[in-house]
């Protein structure tokens, strides 16, 4: 069966509403003939080559990914072009590119954050950040665990339920600190920490933490910290929302989620389990 690419986005955007996204992103229909059938759709994180390389292998009429492959403004898509080569690529093999950027994040039910606070257990997440005009949308999520953990087990509780990646789980805190009530934000939710204070967090797990921002949480009273590759914040997304489409389109097209991981960090050196308290450095 086949559903015109039209239809398949009108399901996509009543889901993830593009009055959601912030101003700067840039949301939906990257290349594709919206009169054209879709049967195969492939979700993923990001519109990499080698994701590219899974479209065509596949067969696949329409990649969604959460990241866009253009943000700044583009002039042409020259094939001699990383990214043009992509939209070449794409077109060619009569594969469609959709983008949910910030509007997922912020979409509430099967957004990117409710996924991530649902893989984690939280219950009665709520925004951190409420969007306006939307009952349940914002950004991040702030819910309780179904029994206290230590932050070192609660870390150990992420590092099971997302995808493994080179950099691990890193956690900024004492390890034996009880945590209950926890603030989630995909991808990079630095930007939330006074939010996650403010909501009475033990924890806020995010990605992209910065060493300033991170250095000067530990010197007052507010949540710990982990931070996570921000490929793996995102991905407990993917899932979520290919089977919300298959089920919206009422079975109509098939939906698979790349197994690829495209966090760019691939391999890390030098890890310590437990770096806290005194040196020696070395040795
Ligand atoms: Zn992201």
């Amino acid at each position: 069966m086949t559903v015109p690419l039209g239809n398949v986005i009108d399901a996509l955007q009543a889901r993830y509403d593009p009055a959601l996204a912030e101003p700067w992103d840039a949301v939906g229909l990257v290349c594709g003939d919206p009169s054209e059938p879709v049967g195969r759709v492939l979700f993923a994180v990001d519109p990499t080559t080698a994701v590219v390389d899974e479209v065509v292998a596949g067969g696949v009429d329409l990649l969604v990914t959460h990241h866009p492959l253009f943000l700044a403004p583009v002039h042409g898509v020259p094939a001699d072009d990383p990214k043009g080569r992509l939209v070449h690529r794409l077109v060619r093999a009569g594969a469609a590119l959709f983008v949910a950027h910030t509007n997922a994040d912020r979409a509430p039910g099967t957004g990117v954050n409710a996924a991530l606070a649902d893989v984690l257990g939280l219950a009665g997440a709520v925004p951190l950040e409420p969007a306006p005009g939307v009952e349940g949308a914002g950004l991040g999520r702030v819910g309780e665990l179904p029994a206290p953990l230590t932050l070192a087990e609660f870390a150990a509780l992420a590092a099971r339920v997302l995808p493994a990646t080179a950099g691990g789980v890193r956690m900024a805190g004492d390890p034996e600190r009880i945590v209950r009530r926890v603030a989630v934000c995909g991808g990079s939710g630095g930007s939330l920490l006074a939010a996650a204070a403010a909501a009475g967090a033990d924890v806020l797990l995010t990605s992209d933490l910065k060493h300033h921002p991170a250095s000067d949480a530990l010197e007052v009273e507010g949540p710990a910290l982990c931070d996570v590759a921000h490929f793996a914040s995102e991905w407990p997304w993917l899932p979520v929302a290919a089977e919300a489409l298959r089920a919206d389109l009422g079975g109509a097209v098939e939906v698979a989620v790349s197994r690829l991981r495209t966090d760019p960090w691939t391999r890390s050196v030098g890890h310590a389990a437990d770096v806290a308290g005194e040196p020696p450095l070395h040795g």
